[in-house]
């Protein structure tokens, strides 16, 4: 298949590489996943009630990029949905990123009126800013408003969630969520938002669907034996060199899935526990696409560590030993001739979609220059 490129996984990062090399080069491509499904984690199925199960954990979609916006706008229409996360603060439901709203909901009001005060004073208003950073304060209130920021949202959710504090994971991780001073309680600001309306697995099928590409699932990288003309590999670039300098950590999750007789189980599609129960958030999926049905299915999740054989990769840890194993790879894959990395766990990158799209927009790009 000498004239053929090879792209290895399913998910968005390849199923966009193989698109363009297809559409746009009019070249032929084989793609192959292990997994017995297109998509990648990134892959929905409507289940027996008609509700649209985000097998792998809610994925929402959202960016600022138009050039990713008009790319998928090729395959998909887009809901209105913008995402808000209700997190349970001693006891009491409420927004995060914490904002101006989520002070007036867990304090009195004498004392959120107080905090709103000093915050409006000391920063600029609709001002992101990392808990690192926030809890470098000198006034007494907002050195308390810090601490409890830090305690009752980040510490014990990041220790569920990596498996280490909020230090010990790179200060990037916990800026995704930031504390917010605005009374803005969306989880996402950007410009473009949605759920794309037949979901996600729909949106790579259309993706794949062009008479240049052939798909093989439940298909192994290493059973492949033909020669290509170029190869893209998505799969974590630690499995293609044979671990020869040590397996690359990742964060695994556990989904619980339970059905309910009801029509909702809680208040919004995610609900975050960070103090509360060993599982981190419970995702209610009818949300999503506003499904009509009389049950509802919901999935607890668990983070724990990725394990070979047992649990599949989700998180690369961000930690600076885990990017110095990654540098020795990725030296490697430098002097390789015609095969790229891509994707989560090819660039060993905590990628939003729309950042790993991108990715293979911008690698597609580079090529055509070349
Ligand atoms: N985070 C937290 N408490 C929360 C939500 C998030 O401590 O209630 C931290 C945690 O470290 C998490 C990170 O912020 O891993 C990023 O959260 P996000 O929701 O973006 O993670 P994802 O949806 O990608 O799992």
């Amino acid at each position: 298949m000498e004239n053929y490129n090879l792209v290895v996984g399913c998910g968005f990062s390849g199923a966009v590489l193989a698109n363009l090399l297809a559409e746009k080069l009019n070249e032929k491509v084989l793609v192959i996943d292990k997994k017995n499904h297109i998509a990648g984690n990134s892959y929905d199925y409507r289940d027996e009630n008609g509700i649209m199960i985000h097998k792998y954990g809610s994925h929402i979609f959202h960016t600022n990029s138009e050039k990713v916006w008009n790319y998928l706008k090729q395959f998909t229409d887009f809901n209105t949905y913008m995402h808000r996360v209700v997190a349970i603060i001693d006891g009491i439901e409420t927004f995060i990123p914490f904002n101006f709203n989520t002070i007036y909901d867990v304090f009195p009001a004498t004392l959120a009126k107080r905090l709103e005060e000093k915050l409006l004073k000391n920063f600029e208003y609709n001002k992101k800013v990392p808990i690192l950073e926030f809890q470098k304060q000198n006034d007494e209130d907002l050195k308390f408003l810090a601490n409890y920021v830090y305690e009752k949202v980040f510490l014990h959710y990041t220790t569920k969630q990596w498996g280490n504090t909020p230090e010990e994971v790179d200060g990037a991780v916990t800026a995704r969520v930031p504390v917010y001073l605005s009374k803005d309680t969306r989880y996402f600001q950007d410009k473009y938002q949605g759920i794309p309306c037949e979901g996600y697995s729909k949106v790579v099928e259309k993706m794949l669907d062009h008479p240049n590409i052939e798909v093989r699932l439940n298909t192994d990288y290493k059973d492949i034996k033909n020669d290509f003309k170029r190869v893209f590999y998505t799969g974590s670039i630690d499995e293609f060199f044979d671990y020869k300098y040590g397996k690359l950590p990742y964060r695994s999750v556990n989904f619980k899935m339970e059905t309910y007789n009801r029509e909702f189980y809680q208040v919004n599609s995610v609900v975050n526990y960070p103090c509360n129960y060993d599982f981190t958030r419970i995702h209610e999926y009818k949300y999503y696409l506003d499904d009509k049905s009389e049950k509802t299915v919901i999935a607890k999740e668990y983070s724990e560590n990725f394990e070979l054989g047992k649990n599949e990769r989700y998180y690369p840890i961000p930690k600076p030993e885990n990017f110095e194993l990654y540098d020795k790879y990725a030296q490697e894959a430098k002097a390789l001739k015609n095969v790229y990395f891509l994707g989560r766990l090819g660039d060993y990158k905590y990628y939003d979609m729309d950042k790993a799209i991108l990715r293979a927009i911008e690698l597609f790009e580079t090529l055509m220059q070349n």
